[in-house]
């Protein structure tokens, strides 16, 4: 049996439970752009704020692309979400390859090429990342200047989340 055959299995028995006021309109007050790492999906404890009010917004890395920018749009705009959070983290496994590597590697082990370049959005440096994607999202005229856009590094050690200062786009290598 496969995870997900098991997962469909548990569902039947949660669906018993299920709260059917679910079905109204969600009411999300802060986007949270973060990484699809497993780590990361304990928001709610990890911010100390209910599922109900987290809009998650999850890529590898995370990247924050243009698909993200649409969804942050949304999310401030149609869904009401007052404040956006850049959630970062260390030792995430964006770092330990780059885009040719992967390209490289898996057209070789594939044999076939056809899709490459594609973009994965690898990347060395949280600190540096986080800075990049403030700068990307407060730069975009439809996200609006009143919303909050602050970014940090997540520590998988210790769990602490740590502020990355926008303002030192320049000087980062
Ligand atoms: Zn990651």
């Amino acid at each position: 049996m496969s995870l997900i055959d098991n997962a469909l299995k548990a569902n039947r028995k949660y669906a018993r439970k299920h709260d059917p006021r679910q079905a109204e309109r969600p009411a999300p007050k802060i986007a949270v752009v973060t990484c699809m790492d497993p780590r990361l999906s304990n928001l709610p404890e990890i911010l100390g704020l209910p599922h109900a009010d987290i809009d998650v917004i999850r890529t590898g890395g995370p990247a924050v692309t243009d698909d993200v920018l649409g969804e942050l749009v949304v999310s401030t705009r149609v869904l009401g979400t007052k404040e956006i959070m850049l959630l970062n983290h260390t030792g995430c496994g964006f770092t330990t390859f780059t885009d040719s590597e992967l390209n490289a590697k898996l057209s070789a082990s594939t044999g076939d090429s056809s899709p490459a370049p594609m973009r994965f959005f690898a990347y060395k440096d949280p600190e540096q990342n986080t800075r990049e994607q403030i700068k990307k999202v407060r730069s975009h005229p439809w996200i609006g200047k009143e919303i909050p856009v602050r970014g940090f590094v997540f520590d998988m050690k210790t769990g602490l989340l740590r502020e990355v200062n926008a303002e030192a786009v320049e000087t980062a290598a």
